[in-house]
């Protein structure tokens, strides 16, 4: 799916889906992801439509800049800065993506396991 189409995450962006959003930035959104996997669990996307992270080129760099610097914003406002958290980006089947816009998972609150299942 493209920014054109019926795109979940733009619709939450834009404002049209509703989520429970926990930060902006000039390029990025963060919410609430709807069925977390962790006692923290939020989605860093960006507020242009990107397919995921094998779809990023150089022109992006600011873009993803952006997305880490809020990701790690979030991550303090909710407290798992100190105690760490992973960021995952998923990308096609065998990683379960799901979603076709680009956004990280940011995961902590507890201790993760790795590798991941
Ligand atoms: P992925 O499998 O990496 O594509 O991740 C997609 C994530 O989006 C999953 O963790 C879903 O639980 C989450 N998700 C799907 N729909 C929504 C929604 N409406 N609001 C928040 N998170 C969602």
């Amino acid at each position: 799916m493209s920014a054109s189409g019926s795109c979940l995450f733009c619709g939450i962006v834009q404002g049209s889906t509703p989520a429970e959003i926990v930060g902006r930035s000039e390029h990025g959104v963060a919410f609430r992801d709807i069925a977390p996997q962790a006692p923290v669990h939020l989605l860093v996307v960006p507020v242009r439509h990107i397919d995921h992270a094998a779809a990023v080129t150089a022109a992006d760099a600011a873009v993803l800049a952006d997305l880490f610097v809020l990701a790690r914003t979030v991550a303090e406002a909710e407290g798992v800065a100190a105690s760490g958290y992973r960021l995952v980006a998923n990308v096609g089947e065998d990683a379960l993506n799901s979603v076709g816009h680009l956004h990280f998972h940011v995961l902590g609150g507890r201790r993760l396991s790795w590798p991941p299942g």
